[in-house]
């Protein structure tokens, strides 16, 4: 029932619109059943699928495993807006395979990617991507963890807390100071196997929408001296680089989310009786629906448009990335409230598909940049055109 018209928008060519088309095939017979209780199992059991369907593939590029010669937003989002509308853990899944594996696909050496990038694209490797810590979150510049040279190793103490496949990834893309300035300037990214000697990866996180979330704690962690990923001192940029890529993606799982919402409190409002006529009957439901369609309109064209700049004009697109980022989650939420006040009682019943919405959408105004991290990103922009 989802609305599909979007796929025509000259944002899209052919290639893209079948993608969206051939996964949302995939999605109607692989993805039709919920989840148990072991999160860890079905997320490494969604890899597997995913991968052996192919769209793993996506997040890597072409010349290791993927399709596209380099990270397609456009086709990222497609398929995270597809997924997130079928399953939001299968969108999480995803996700983290791009973003764990993102920062190696964009500043990687050659034997960096030969290593990793295969094997998340085929589903063998689950990645992650280690960057917020206990005292420092959307402040990323003050980080804490330190990485310092030992001859030819680093030797890493600290922690990272919040971190998405913690616990279950075969590696992490970690961020850490490596002291050659204060703030920003002084952080280096590294890539650590999961397995290695002082890295503890124990201590579990619960959240409202389950799914794997731990600290990691270092403590003399050592790391050869090729563990480093690019050129030392320039993990801040390479961070906010990869970010730049990812979050129009997380406005398009929240859009998958919004979508996923309207249908619902569609076919809830055609089919309710209340006072001698449906819900969809009643003038005050459907200038809600008309409300709730215009959140996901205008969140489809910001998250395309992100997209359609970096990948067919070639732009940096961190003012538009920021935009879409923030307009479809903030609305999102709003869009999934209002289906839940459609449902009624049903709306908050454990196990009613707008009640778990209603806990998936929540982290993504917080994480890869809260809301008002957006704003300041989105002003600074504004501000120096201004002044330009
Ligand atoms: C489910 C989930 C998954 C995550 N996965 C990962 C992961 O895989 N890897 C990773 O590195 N991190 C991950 N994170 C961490 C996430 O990126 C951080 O939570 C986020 O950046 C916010 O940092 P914080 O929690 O420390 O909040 P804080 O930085 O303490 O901010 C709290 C609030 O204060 C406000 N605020 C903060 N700074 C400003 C400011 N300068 N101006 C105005 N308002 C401000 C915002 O409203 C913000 O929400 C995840 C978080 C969640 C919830």
């Amino acid at each position: 029932m989802a609305d599909r018209t979007f796929l025509d928008w000259p944002f899209f060519d052919a290639t893209r619109r079948a993608l969206a088309t051939e996964l949302e095939t995939w999605c109607e017979t692989h993805l039709t059943h919920g989840h148990g209780d072991d999160i860890d199992a079905e997320c490494r059991a969604l890899v597997r699928k995913l991968g052996d369907g192919g769209w793993l593939r996506y997040c890597v590029p072409a010349a290791y495993g993927g399709v596209h010669e380099q990270l397609d937003v456009r086709s990222l989002a497609l398929i995270r807006e597809t997924l997130a509308r079928h399953d939001g853990l299968a969108d999480f899944v995803f996700a983290m395979q791009g973003l764990g594996s993102g920062t190696i696909s964009l500043f990687g050496s050659e034997a960096q990617k030969q290593a990793w990038l295969p094997a998340v694209a085929s589903g063998e490797k689950i990645a992650a991507f280690a960057l917020t810590e206990p005292t420092s979150g959307s402040d990323v510049a003050s980080m804490e963890t330190r990485a310092e040279a030992d001859g030819n190793r680093y030797v890493v103490n600290g922690a990272k807390a919040y971190i998405s496949n913690g616990g279950i990834a075969d590696f992490y893309v970690l961020f850490a100071r490596t002291g050659e300035a204060p703030g920003a300037r002084g952080v280096s990214a590294f890539v650590v196997e999961a397995g290695a000697g002082g890295l503890d990866a124990s201590e579990r996180i619960q959240v409202i929408a389950p799914h794997p979330l731990a600290t990691l704690k270092f403590t003399d962690m050592r790391l050869p001296a090729d563990a480093l990923l690019g050129e030392r001192g320039r993990g801040f940029a390479q961070a906010m680089a990869t970010l730049d890529v990812f979050r129009t993606t997380v406005g398009a799982a929240a859009l998958g989310f919004a979508r996923r919402a309207l249908d619902e409190a569609t076919t809830r409002a055609l089919t309710r009786q209340s006072m001698g006529a449906t819900l969809a009957d009643n003038a005050v439901v459907q200038s809600m629906l008309a409300e709730m369609v215009v959140d996901v309109e205008t969140s489809a064209l910001l998250v395309y448009r992100a997209g359609w700049l970096r990948d067919v004009m070639g732009q940096r697109n961190s003012r538009e990335a920021a935009i879409a980022k923030l307009h479809a989650t903030d609305r999102a939420q709003v869009v999934i409230d209002k289906a839940v006040q459609i449902f009624g009682g049903l709306g908050v019943t454990v196990g009613c598909p707008v009640e778990s919405l209603y806990r998936e959408i929540r982290a993504l105004r917080i994480y890869e940049g809260a809301s008002e991290v957006q704003k300041i990103v989105i002003a600074r922009h504004h501000l120096a055109e201004a002044k330009a």
